[in-house]
């Protein structure tokens, strides 16, 4: 049974590349009827707020990422407490007293005598009555995991296939602040076990932490989860931009971009199969295979997404959008206007040309009594656009624009819009006429 997990912290809006990790967590568990875990990362008690937690809620909602089950860190802190004594017992955690600047100053010296900036341990090297010495000086401790530098670190990774880390080359992550709060690592790897997480999937700024997170595991008596980093999702310029980190659900739904589009789009972004518009998330689910993704940045451009949400806005069915449509437009309407849209939302502007009123355009001379002439010969049957210009065709020998234009001008006041073979059954008789006489003048 496959369980993965999505774990934001809800220090913010999620943005364009957390959506996209949500999505192949889901997809990965949905591929194989597993699960689906909404994990809050909200041990930062300052940072996390409320707000953002349901905003996060909604966006998965809206996107129809919905979990199976939620999971709050700062709800198992007991938890995280017990792994850490035991961890402590083992003597894989050890109190280190070092200030930020005297970490800093050593990172410092380190990279000027071109050194890697790994923590020196020299924490764990004081003696018992150094210690006792420090904390009668009232300096609380933070607390770091001892890597074991013995135990090779190497996975097998679902997207970068073979990774290793020699530990030694690692700093022991600090796991807990001095004030007692939890920084990520620990935690993380905690709830992976009790949580029964399966399967690891995030982006390729964890695979550090993953090593690390291995002698966790290890170190708890839990295997492993299989773990998957997937390239980083940047702007088309080929930056990491700032724009992405901003770019969430808000700004798509004010764009008229539908979740399908988003969903489609994120679906197969840096991945060997095409970008395609399929609204069907089963068909995407059928073709999710990580062994498609590529090791190089996926490359988010609005254009593409764009492209992806008409095409997909074009194959709507009625019920999937009647909700939304304008009062009193029925299937109809909506497959009269559907091709000439690029959002739901712009129906409203192609339905007022139905229920009017319309903008009179400039109709020239030579064109009024040829629309008097159509206003005389509009008949109402099951065609009543095929029926006004065969007859106006017949009796007034235009043919081409000169038949077509002046009538749309009239009966709709643009040069432009849907097939007047479907619009103008839903104009109507009545209003249709008024409409050809008063542009006759
Ligand atoms: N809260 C972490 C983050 O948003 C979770 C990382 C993870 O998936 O383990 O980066």
């Amino acid at each position: 049974m496959i369980t993965t997990r999505f774990a934001p912290s809800p220090t913010g809006r999620l943005h364009v590349g957390n959506i996209r990790t949500a999505l192949h967590n889901w997809m990965l568990a949905r591929k194989s009827s597993g699960t689906f875990v909404l994990r809050i990362d909200d041990t930062d008690a300052e940072r996390s707020k409320e707000e953002y937690v349901e905003a996060i809620r909604a966006d998965l909602a809206w996107l129809g990422l919905t979990p199976d089950r939620e999971e709050r860190q700062s709800q198992r802190l007991e938890a995280y407490q017990a792994a850490f004594e035991r961890l402590r017992e083992a003597g894989r955690i050890y109190p280190a007293y070092e200030t930020a600047q005297e970490l800093e100053l050593k990172r410092k010296v380190q990279l000027g005598r071109g050194l890697p900036p790994i923590y020196d341990r020299a924490a764990l090297a004081l003696t018992e009555e150094q210690r006792a010495a420090k904390e009668a000086e009232g300096v609380a401790p933070h607390w770091r995991f001892k890597l074991d530098h013995d135990e090779a670190i190497a996975w097998t990774d679902g997207v970068r296939g073979k990774v290793k880390f020699d530990p030694a080359q690692l700093s022991d992550p600090v796991i807990r602040r001095a004030d007692g709060s939890w920084l990520y690592m620990l935690p993380s790897t905690v709830d992976d076990i009790d949580m029964g997480i399966t399967q690891v999937l995030r982006g390729e700024d964890h695979v550090s932490n993953t090593a690390v997170q291995i002698q966790m595991f290890t170190a708890m008596g839990a295997e492993p989860p299989a773990f998957a980093h997937e390239a980083l999702l940047m702007g088309k310029e080929g930056k990491l931009s700032k724009r992405l980190g901003s770019l969430g659900c808000d700004s798509f739904r004010e764009k008229g971009i539908e979740p399908e589009a988003i969903i489609a789009l994120l679906a197969r972004l840096g991945t060997s199969l095409p970008v395609e518009p399929i609204a069907d998330r089963a068909a995407l689910l059928d073709s999710f295979d990580l062994s498609t993704f590529g090791r190089a940045p996926a490359k988010f451009d609005d254009a593409e997404l764009e492209r992806v949400n008409t095409a997909i806005v074009h194959a709507m069915r009625y019920d999937a959008v009647k909700d939304r449509l304008p009062e009193g437009m029925d299937e109809a309407g909506w497959h009269a206007v559907q091709p000439n849209v690029s959002t739901v939302d712009e129906v409203s502007e192609w339905w007022r040309l139905v229920t009017g009123p319309i903008e009179q355009v400039e109709i020239a001379d030579e064109d009024r009594a040829y629309l008097a002439e159509a206003a005389q010969a509009l008949t109402w049957g099951d065609d009543p656009w095929g029926a006004l210009t065969s007859a106006l065709k017949e009796s007034t020998g235009r043919k081409g624009k000169a038949l077509f234009l002046p009538l749309r001008q009239a009966l709709t006041g643009m040069n432009h819009g849907p097939d007047m073979g479907e619009l103008l059954p839903l104009i109507g008789e009545e209003r249709a006429r008024r409409r050809l006489e008063r542009a006759a003048g």
